[in-house]
């Protein structure tokens, strides 16, 4: 049963970490609303499993990662988030497993967010078209590290490596899900989310034969409409939310 009325994410937090699988996976929705969440003096970090390596078919992967890590950095300062990690899990085969609940709940640990913002970790997108294995993998390993994080006895490794257990992550929000609970205003961030989606423009002019700026405005604006009469009319990012 779909609930009705979309909450507000809540705002009474200072620290959000955004986990996905590649360069571009915040910039298709998300970046409104990290862009309302920097506005508000908030710190938001993105982690990514890979440098989208294998997303252009005419580059080879070597001259491909370093283009869009340039990108992804680019596209991530437009609306105000300075620090761009990278775990190098390969593109388009990164496995759902312990390394990778590893390397995120380090991060968790190192980061200390409150707020911990993913993207859609189900099988499809609303039943529609079917999602990749990367998004999958890393949607469930992030939203599984939370509680990793927290434990000191899961993965000692990385106590020992000095990072101590962190389990004031209160809400992990996933982007893209067709089971929104909650949303944000993307009214503040919205022409910032398309520049910031523009900012990959070379991912965008191989997937494209539309102008990329048109294509980049026409598809967020799509996004922030199709929820709206659930958030009072206003245009919406929308997440699904679990408390932790
Ligand atoms: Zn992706």
């Amino acid at each position: 049963m779909t609930q009705q009325r979309l909450d507000p994410l809540p705002t009474d937090w200072s620290r959000a970490l955004a986990v996905v699988a590649h360069p571009d996976d915040l910039e298709y929705g998300a970046a409104a609303a990290v862009a309302a969440w920097t506005d508000g003096g908030r710190e938001v970090v993105y982690l990514l499993a890979t440098r989208g390596e294998a997303g252009i078919d005419s580059l080879p992967p070597a001259e491909c990662a370093p283009l869009r890590e340039r990108e992804q950095r680019a596209s991530a300062a437009v609306v105000g988030v300075r620090t761009v990690e990278f775990l190098d899990h390969r593109d388009g085969v990164i496995e759902y497993g312990t390394a990778l609940r590893r390397d995120i709940a380090a991060a968790i640990r190192r980061h200390r967010p409150e707020l911990v913002v993913t993207l859609n970790y189900r099988d499809t997108w609303g039943g529609v078209a079917w999602n990749t294995p990367d998004h999958r993998a890393v949607g469930r390993a992030t939203l599984d590290a939370v509680a990793d994080a927290g434990n000191r006895w899961i993965f000692p490794e990385l106590t020992e490596q000095g990072l101590e257990p962190w389990g004031g992550v209160r809400w992990s929000a996933v982007a893209g899900s067709d089971r929104p609970t909650h949303a944000v205003d993307a009214t503040a961030g919205f022409e910032r989310s398309v520049r910031s989606l523009l900012e990959h423009r070379t991912y965008i002019e191989a997937l494209t034969e539309e102008a990329p700026e048109k294509y980049c405005r026409s598809f967020l604006e799509g996004m922030v409409r199709a929820e709206a009469e659930r958030f009072g009319g206003r245009p919406a990012v929308t997440f699904e939310v679990f408390a932790h």
